[in-house]
């Protein structure tokens, strides 16, 4: 938008860089302070099995309110903290505090799996399944509730390396799906290749069906291109019961959106465990279709 309306004035157009690098270096900042003095939070959103409607899942957001700058979108911050390498020290606080989480609601009796959203940077860092491997050990979590949402971007860089660690932390017993998916530049090749528990379709395929008969065909066609390898499937963003039914009709395991919670509070996340109920076995492996 920048561009758009500096189109021709390049003083406009260096001035508003600058302001737009002013802020990023007092929101690495920020971000920084707001670690230390303990101002990031995680909200949960509940991820619902569509045949029974009960729980299955939650996904941990982080959350973060700053005194003087306000409320802080996580599309802001986020890939301000990408930039600055200050995703991996923040990253690894988010994984921390969703296995202490998913742990204590585990000895409260509430079995779900707990999806927490990786970065590249993150997952590319050289020690990241060892420090895993430590927190899963330590904690009573059973790494087979904790699966980690990996974007296609995560996947293309330096693939070799990556079918590595992606074996490796198979190998720990954790659970992988690929977010925003159908978003990215990947290949379908990589689905086969890679050992993926789970496809993410991405809120921009379901905001507009049934209406869109692209968007409807396009999350028929990643429902039944995971069923057919083998792997779940689970719907971002539904907001609606027309949505939510569609989904069902096409065979979607999943779903999650503000049709039944936005991201909540630990407390009040534990309210709608009461109201919705548990799926009985969150079973891991694939559905016999
Ligand atoms: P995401 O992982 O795809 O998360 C889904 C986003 O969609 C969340 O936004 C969620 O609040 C929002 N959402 C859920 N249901 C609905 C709905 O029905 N309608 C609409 N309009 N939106 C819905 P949020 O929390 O603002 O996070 C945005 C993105 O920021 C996330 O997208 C993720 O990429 C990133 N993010 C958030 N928390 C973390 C984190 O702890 N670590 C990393 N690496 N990234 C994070
Ligand atoms: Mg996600
Ligand atoms: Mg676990
Ligand atoms: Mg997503």
């Amino acid at each position: 938008h920048v561009k758009e309306r500096g189109r021709g004035d390049f003083r406009f157009y260096q001035s508003q860089m600058n302001v737009g690098l002013l802020s990023r270096m007092k929101i690495d900042h920020a971000m920084r302070e707001a670690l230390e003095e303990q101002r990031f939070r995680l909200f949960y959103q509940p991820q619902i099995d569509l045949y029974s409607g009960r729980l299955v899942g939650a996904e941990a957001l982080v959350r973060w309110t700053d005194p003087s700058l306000g409320v802080m979108a996580p599309s802001d911050f986020i890939s301000i903290a990408e930039e600055t390498g200050f995703i991996v020290t923040l990253g690894g606080w988010v994984l921390r505090e969703a296995i202490r989480q998913g742990e204590l609601w585990q000895i409260q009796g509430i079995d779900l799996t707990m999806s927490v959203n990786v970065s590249a940077a993150q997952f590319h860092q050289l020690n990241f399944v060892e420090s895993l491997a430590q927190w899963l050990t330590a904690s009573r979590l059973p790494a087979s509730r904790l699966e980690l949402e990996l974007t296609e971007s995560i996947l293309i860089q330096n693939v070799d390396e990556t079918l590595i660690r992606l074996d490796a932390l198979v190998d720990l017993g954790v659970r992988l799906a690929i977010d925003d998916f159908g978003t990215g530049y990947s290949s379908l090749a990589y689905l086969k290749r890679f050992p993926i528990h789970k496809l993410k379709i991405d809120r921009s395929f379901v905001q507009d069906i049934p209406d869109d008969e692209s968007d409807a065909a396009i999350s028929t066609a990643i429902i039944n291109l995971a069923h057919s390898l083998n792997l779940k499937v689970i719907a971002e963003g539904v907001e609606n019961d027309i949505q939510r039914r569609f989904l069902l009709d096409a065979g979607c395991d999943e779903f999650q959106g503000y049709l039944c919670s936005p991201p909540v509070d630990p407390d009040s996340f534990v309210q709608l465990v009461g109201a919705l109920g548990l799926s009985d076995a969150p079973d891991p492996s694939p559905r016999i279709l």
